[in-house]
């Protein structure tokens, strides 16, 4: 029985693909974005963390809360749970979304979840960095209806700065994927003064103009309480007091992309 691991699993998502979705968060990432929303999906295998809450009436006080991130479930788990919510996916025309983390950093666990998600006609998402091999993505296409994919820094030396990784390979599969009839709807997380400068937006704006079955460019501006989280779960705070964008800088933002003639959608 094919088994993997994860880490959280949200009903009613309107925000991962059309309609009313689940998503199913699969554990591990192999970037280290310094922005990360979802630190606790970084390791590949379960971790325990400690919350520390201060006691509402003895303010002095402190408790210790220890949190297992992330478990080990079946094929079948999964899916019996996906099921629970089968009428909405069709009254809405959602479906699933799987989300990491990098989902793709479990291939074979992914491609089996597509596999009985298709087989049972329910309409499925893949939320990706990009960052995997070309083989991974070959072996889900066939069984993915729509690609929600990242994409954060065109620049190499600023991408590996910020995320860890070099982009090659990210531009690489998202050209292949551009290749596959599948639609791709691209996610840019605005972080002030990093993703967000002028450069950088018209570079991917001009990487987009030359590929094929974009359907949509989301912009994502940058949420402040990741910051909360990445001290829960990091060593060290790497961003601190960075606000979100303006309504005026996220229209000038959304011009850039409008040449592309996609839906543009910026995401509260
Ligand atoms: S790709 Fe996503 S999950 Fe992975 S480190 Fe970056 S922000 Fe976090």
């Amino acid at each position: 029985m094919q088994t993997g691991i994860v880490f959280d699993i949200i009903k009613y998502a309107v925000h991962d693909g059309a309609g009313i979705r689940t998503t199913v968060f699969l554990k591990g990432c192999p970037l280290d974005c310094i922005w990360c929303h979802n630190p606790e999906s970084k390791k590949l295998e379960p971790e325990t963390t400690t919350r520390i809450t201060r006691n509402k009436i003895l303010k002095l006080s402190y408790s210790e809360t220890k949190d297992v991130v992330g478990r080990e479930v079946t094929v079948d788990e999964i899916i019996n749970e996906v099921l629970k919510d089968r009428m909405f996916y069709e009254q809405s025309g959602g479906g699933v979304t799987f989300s990491g983390g990098e989902p793709l950093m479990q291939p074979k666990f992914l491609k089996s979840l597509l596999m009985r998600c298709k087989e049972l006609d329910i309409h499925t998402a893949v939320d990706t960095s990009g960052y995997s091999s070309k083989e991974a993505f070959e072996s889900i296409i066939p069984y993915t209806d729509l690609f929600l994919f990242d994409l954060k820094i065109m620049d190499e030396a600023e991408h590996k700065k910020y995320t860890g990784v070099s982009n090659k390979i990210i531009l690489r599969n998202l050209t292949y994927l551009s290749e596959s009839a599948k639609k791709i709807r691209i996610r840019i997380p605005l972080i002030p003064d990093i993703t967000d400068t002028k450069s950088n937006l018209r570079q991917i704006a001009k990487f987009l103009s030359e590929l094929k079955n974009i359907s949509n460019v989301d912009l994502l501006p940058y949420n402040e309480l990741s910051e909360g989280k990445n001290k829960k779960f990091s060593s060290k705070v790497k961003l601190e007091n960075l606000k979100m964008q303006s309504d005026e800088s996220l229209d000038k933002i959304k011009k850039t992309f409008e040449p592309l003639g996609v839906e543009i959608t910026i995401r509260g």
